[in-house]
């Protein structure tokens, strides 16, 4: 089969033929036809200190994806040739004391697919069957590409009460993107955005923003004051991974206020803890996805209504790889889509 590799250690990916996964007992092999590209990846292409501290080459790359089931291993019986399935990126170990206790999002022994273990930029991928996610008929293929970072996006955005609440969402990526779209839904009353790229400002309106705000030039105290808000956002999901925007969250909050963390910074970050203490402030860090309540409420969501699709910006032919990944880091987009069938 064909794959995006990982083939050493430093910058790139190739396009190489590589054999088809083999299958264990308790694993499904899945034909892909559509992916998804994410920040780890563009962090893997560029090998950037984080990726060549991580990733071990020879690696296929890639963890967002849909396809349909192409063989099972003797033990599978609830999937079956044809379906249409994604796979949970995260494998976990089943045996650790959250995974027992059914908090496998907890498991401090979690290996990721396309960075642990090879990935789903490939004509087929391979994952345990309690990885893999059957979609509800009628799924858009390409939304059902990217459920592992709508994932992300629906357990920030709900870890806290979101009806009507006033939301900041700081960094409009993919990611921010879709939690706009889902607080939303969830009846937030504003629902304000703070992005310093302009192209992703004009999406986040598209996807449901009160208003917008470029961090470099404008003020989220104006933009409350222009809303009539008076006492900070209830919650804020902070979503680019930015000391600036963290701290300026923190600083904005109401009294009582509850911050949701999935931006990855790059290093630590100093917080004035006296705002977090005599605010009351909670701070909650998000990792994944919970399985599978995320993934049954992302199934759910769509079919009540709920639309991400003008999240997704741009789609190429697997093999216009390099024009993908160009996109995605182009920071002028949204979620790029690169179709492995046609
Ligand atoms: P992204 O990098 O595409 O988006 C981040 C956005 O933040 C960009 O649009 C950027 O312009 C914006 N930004 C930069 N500085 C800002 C500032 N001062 N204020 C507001 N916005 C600012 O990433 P994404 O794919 O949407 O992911 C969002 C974040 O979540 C990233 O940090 C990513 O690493 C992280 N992530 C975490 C998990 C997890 O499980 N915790 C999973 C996936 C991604
Ligand atoms: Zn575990």
């Amino acid at each position: 089969m064909l794959a995006l590799v990982k083939a050493e250690a430093g910058p790139g990916l190739r396009l190489e033929t590589v054999p088809l996964p083999t299958i264990g007992i308790n694993d499904v092999l899945i034909k892909v036809h559509r992916t998804g590209i994410c920040g780890t990846d563009l962090h893997i292409e560029s090998w950037d200190p984080w990726a060549a501290k991580t990733i071990k080459p020879p690696l296929i790359v890639g963890h967002e994806f849909v396809g349909e089931v192409a063989d099972v291993g003797s033990n599978v019986s609830d999937f079956h040739p044809g379906e249409l399935v994604s796979g949970e990126g995260h494998v976990v170990c089943g045996r650790c004391r959250h995974c027992l206790a059914g908090q496998r999002h907890l498991c401090p022994n979690t290996v990721g697919l396309g960075v642990g273990r090879d990935g789903a930029f490939a004509e087929y991928v391979a994952l345990p069957m309690t990885n893999v996610w059957h979609h509800r008929p009628g799924i858009d293929e390409d939304v059902a590409a990217i459920f592992d970072p709508f994932g992300n996006a629906v357990h920030t955005a709900l870890s806290f009460p979101i009806l009507g609440e006033d939301v900041l969402v700081s960094g409009a990526g993919p990611i921010g993107l879709m939690a706009i779209a889902i607080v939303r839904h969830a009846g937030a009353r504003f629902v304000v955005v703070s992005e310093p790229n302009a192209f992703r400002r004009d999406l986040a309106m598209k996807m449901g923003a009160t208003a917008v705000v470029d961090p470099t030039t404008q003020d989220l105290k104006a933009a409350q004051t222009e809303l009539g808000m008076v006492e900070g956002f209830d919650v804020a999901l902070e979503m680019s991974g930015n000391t600036t925007a963290l701290r300026t969250a923190i600083a904005n909050m109401a009294h009582g206020g509850n911050v949701a963390i999935l931006g990855i910074p790059t290093g630590e970050i100093s917080l004035d803890v006296n705002a977090i203490v005599f605010d009351q402030i909670t701070l909650r860090g998000i990792y994944g996805r919970e399985m599978y309540e995320d993934w049954y409420k992302m199934s759910v969501l769509v079919q009540g209504g709920l639309d991400i699709t003008p999240a997704i910006t741009h789609r190429f032919p697997f093999r216009e790889f390099e024009a993908a990944f160009a996109a995605a880091r182009s920071g002028d987009s949204g979620k790029v889509l690169m179709h492995w069938v046609d």
